[in-house]
């Protein structure tokens, strides 16, 4: 009989992430399909009983929390004795967890002291006749696996969009609060991110907008229009809520010491050695669309691209449509209809 223990953190406002949701789906959906499987819930980090409360209804036999000012914000040390403390407590087989930067940084090391073993990045979760398999991406997403584990407990974690977030009405529950020894070394004294990137990477919004090397390059009248480009871009993003992506070219000029859109930087690289992003609908505009940059778009459905070039790659097949124009001249109009 497996023990399914759903392990999850609170966010900075107690609430749940949306990913935390999706492996809550997947957790439960496995309780279901697992002959004799028992689906428990263990949350970290403060207001975890809130937390509890907001899927007090997901049909979790029992809720485990860890909770302590030391788990607000993510921290090696203390989140693997809380997250150790919740699995022994709930005696759990099988783990699944968000594979956020928090939780993957921790569970290979709570795995170890469970002498466990850990999966992370799963996409997919089944149960056929009884035996439990996940798939997940290998060789940067060229070739997809599906795997098993004979050894307990098994922990893995969950990608974004595996499952739908779960639903359902808010239940207080009688938690069993779970004591774990917080480790007064560690403190969380503040976060670097970088700057410019805060706000334009959105993971879960409905569209991606690449920006290619082609918005800094000299347009038709032999004259380049950054700060143009520039306002266009973070208009477009920010109106419709876009998520900003960039291609290598684009970004190297940075580092190259060449004029640039400051919006821009590596994090933001979409592409073979950038990021495989996960978005319903993707626009490029000006990116030429090689195939280093278009294999990073694997998880976009819908395609859209802008270039004056209609032999440009995008032509290829890499995109349902291509609109052979000025990105200048289209976004301007976008965002005019956006207002
Ligand atoms: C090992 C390796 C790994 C790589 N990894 C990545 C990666 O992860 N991500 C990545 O992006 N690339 C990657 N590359 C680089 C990739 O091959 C391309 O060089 C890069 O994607 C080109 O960027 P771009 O399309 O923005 O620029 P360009 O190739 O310069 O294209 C600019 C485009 O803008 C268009 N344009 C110009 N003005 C306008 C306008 N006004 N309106 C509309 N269109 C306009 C032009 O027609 C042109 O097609 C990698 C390469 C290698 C060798």
């Amino acid at each position: 009989m497996e023990r399914i223990l759903c392990l999850l953190h609170t966010q900075s406002d107690g609430t749940l992430s949306q990913l935390a949701l999706e492996t809550l789906t997947v957790s439960s959906t496995t309780a279901a399909q697992l002959p004799d499987a028992v689906l428990l819930v263990g949350i970290l980090g403060t207001a975890t009983q809130q937390a509890a409360t907001q899927i007090g209804s997901c049909g979790a036999n029992q809720f485990f929390i860890a909770e302590d000012p030391a788990l607000e914000k993510g921290s090696y040390h203390n989140d693997t004795n809380a997250a150790e403390a919740i699995a022994k407590a709930a005696q759990a087989t099988i783990i699944f967890a968000p594979a956020d930067s928090r939780f993957n940084r921790m569970i290979s090391g709570m795995a170890i002291r469970l002498n466990g073993r850990a999966d992370t990045h799963a996409v997919a979760v089944a149960a056929d006749n009884g035996t439990l398999t996940i798939s997940r991406w290998y060789y940067r997403q060229r070739i997809i696996a599906q795997q098993t584990r004979q050894q307990r407990p098994w922990v893995i974690s969950i990608e974004s969009d595996t499952a739908a977030p779960w639903k359902g009405d808010s239940k207080t529950v009688d938690a069993t609060t779970v004591s774990f020894a917080v480790d007064a070394n560690t403190k969380v004294i503040g976060t670097i991110a970088p700057e410019n990137t805060v706000q334009t990477i959105k993971p879960d919004s409905p569209l991606l907008f690449v920006a290619g090397a082609g918005w800094c390059k000299k347009q038709s009248d032999g004259q380049t229009h950054l700060l143009e480009a520039e306002s266009l871009i973070l208009d477009f993003v920010n109106r419709s809520g876009a998520s900003l992506g960039s291609s290598k070219s684009l970004v190297d000029q940075n580092s190259e010491g060449e004029a640039v859109l400051g919006c821009l930087t590596h994090m933001n690289q979409v592409g073979q050695t950038g990021s495989t992003p996960r978005h319903p609908k993707g626009l490029a505009t000006c990116c030429h669309g090689e195939e280093p940059h278009t294999v990073g778009w694997r998880f976009i459905t819908q395609r859209r691209a802008i270039n004056t070039d209609a032999n440009c790659g995008w032509a290829r097949g890499k995109t349902d449509v291509l609109y052979v124009a000025d990105a200048f001249k289209v976004m301007k109009i976008l965002n005019d209809l956006l207002k």
